[in-house]
């Protein structure tokens, strides 16, 4: 962790995303899914992406690797390594994408072949940017099924994927992904459809990944439990935009946005045994045709007349880079999630709640 302003780009920079705005026309209307995105990735860094389903987090990665469907109305910037990836050509994306950013999805399947073994798939995937024998890419892809935690790699090697575990087929996608010393591995949702067990593993052959090849790492998950003690930089998502933004400890320890507090209730934690969860009530919104406003407003227990007028900008607390997008994260400073949301049953409303109304 250092201590330089985490939203000035510097040498250190990897990627940078710059005000993205995707958007999908559809029958219903235009779908806002990512609106005015901006981050830094800095070389070695572990940046978790946190934030329901439909935040927009995929559609975010998607866009900073040109994987977009055609309908997309892509704006703003992502520049890797200094070089603008939006509108770049295919041939240009095809070699940022083999060996400058890999990607690490929620299903194995979509990122193996089902009729190669999996060792030939590793393979392929180095002699497509090395200059060396067959031989010697078949050696380094049973080294990275075993960097990976593969038992018997040499044997392994000749399974077709199908033949695995989906534990294990995510350790190969892993080994791919690591395969040419990327610069940026995006991992979207690379636990998700694993057994607790079996994610713990996954999150320890990722961060061995990130370690061997000394790749940036951007982590996405809607489960804040997954990012606790990987992530070095912390931003949250919600309806296309990011809402919070942090170290680890501050959005983990000082959150400044309802959302994330919220966030925080609802995940079950090891350490206070009596803690009940307090789950944030209702679901995202639709991203098609947004009335103005805050869109957390009708979720958000300290919502305001003012947060449905006015939607908040992303800004700094008095003193640090922690950003948050709130009118009231005054307001959210030092409590803890009971003190804002109900526990799953029908207690009384939490006192911080209607004591912080005079403030207004
Ligand atoms: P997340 O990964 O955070 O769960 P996504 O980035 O996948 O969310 O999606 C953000 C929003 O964009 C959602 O409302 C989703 O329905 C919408 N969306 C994603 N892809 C498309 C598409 N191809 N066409 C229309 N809407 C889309
Ligand atoms: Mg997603």
């Amino acid at each position: 962790m250092t201590a330089t302003d985490p939203t000035s780009t510097t040498a250190d920079t990897v990627l940078e995303v710059e005000d993205l705005t995707v958007q999908f026309p559809t029958d219903e209307g235009l779908v806002q899914a990512v609106r005015g995105v901006s981050y830094q990735l800095r070389r070695g860094e572990v940046l978790g992406i946190v934030g329901e389903s439909g935040s927009g987090k995929s559609v975010t990665s998607l866009a900073v690797m040109g994987l977009l469907p055609r309908s997309a109305r892509v704006s703003g910037s992502v520049r890797f390594q200094g070089t603008e990836l939006l509108g770049a050509t295919d041939r240009e994306l095809s070699r940022v994408r083999g060996q400058g950013i890999s990607m690490v999805f929620q299903d194995p399947m979509t990122s193996l072949n089902p009729v190669y073994t999996v060792g030939d798939q590793i393979t392929e995937t180095i002699l497509a940017h090395n200059d060396i024998t067959k031989q010697a890419a078949h050696k380094r892809a049973v080294e990275l099924l075993e960097t990976v935690h593969i038992p018997n790699p040499q044997q392994r090697a000749k399974a077709y994927p199908h033949e695995l575990s989906g534990g294990m087929r995510q350790r190969v996608v892993i080994a791919i992904a690591m395969a040419n010393q990327p610069d940026v591995i995006i991992a979207d949702e690379p636990t998700t459809a694993l057994d607790v067990t079996v994610q713990a593993q996954i999150l320890e052959a990722l961060k061995t990944a990130q370690d061997e090849t000394g790749a940036a790492m951007i982590l996405i998950t809607h489960d804040l439990g997954v990012i606790a003690g990987q992530a070095d930089r912390v931003q949250v998502m919600y309806a296309g935009k990011i809402v919070e933004s942090g170290t680890a400890d501050e959005v983990f320890y000082e959150p400044r946005m309802p959302y994330t507090l919220g966030l925080l209730g609802s995940l079950p934690r090891l350490d206070v045994k009596t803690e009940r969860l307090t789950p944030i009530g209702g679901s995202p919104p639709s991203v098609v045709n947004m009335p103005p406003g805050c869109p957390f407003s009708p979720r958000c227990p300290l919502a305001a007349d003012i947060c449905d007028a006015e939607e908040p900008p992303l800004e700094p607390g008095p003193d640090s880079q922690h950003l948050a997008a709130c009118h009231f994260s005054y307001r959210v400073e030092g409590h803890e999630p009971r003190d804002l949301f109900r526990p799953a049953s029908d207690d009384p409303i939490p006192a911080a709640v209607t004591e912080g109304e005079a403030r207004e």
